[in-house]
């Protein structure tokens, strides 16, 4: 598969469609997802693109990783969860939608089970009082 230089996130990087942006630094990208799985539900990119991590530049992996454990730590924190799920898709059969590469950083609470992959749009209000929150922690 080619990368599609219009997808959404590609879109979002180019600030051509509103998000909930947490954290941005020169090679990545962290925002809120717009169909969370469970509160705090958060997305981090690469800046440079690919479709996944099977096409992606191996070189971006430290940078990639190392916001992806600056969010984890920071909405953790901000959603007193107990610990946090990482998931990452390639291709269609494999459950990915949108084909720009991402990790989505899950604060899980004991007890609670996440709800399905990209299912119900949350309302805007919550994902911003999250959001809010998660950027507080990342700034603290
Ligand atoms: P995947 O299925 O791994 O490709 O995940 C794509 C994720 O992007 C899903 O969890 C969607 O809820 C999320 N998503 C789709 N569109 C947007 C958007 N405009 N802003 C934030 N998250 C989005």
């Amino acid at each position: 598969m080619t990368y599609d230089p219009n997808n959404i996130f590609a879109k979002i990087l180019r600030g051509e469609i509103p998000c909930e942006k947490l954290y941005e630094d020169e090679h990545t990208f962290a925002f809120m997802d717009i169909m969370p799985q469970v509160e705090g539900h958060c997305l981090v990119i690469p800046k440079k693109p690919s479709t996944g991590l099977l096409d992606a530049d191996p070189t971006l992996f430290a940078s990639l990783f190392a916001t992806v454990q600056k969010v984890a730590r920071a909405a953790k924190a901000a959603m007193h969860a107990d610990g946090v799920t990482l998931m990452q898709f390639n291709g269609t059969a494999a459950g990915q939608t949108v084909f720009h590469l991402h990790v989505h950083i899950l604060p899980r609470k004991e007890g609670i089970s996440l709800k399905a992959h990209s299912g119900k749009m949350e309302k805007s209000e919550i994902i911003k009082a999250n959001a809010e929150k998660i950027r507080a922690a990342l700034a603290a």
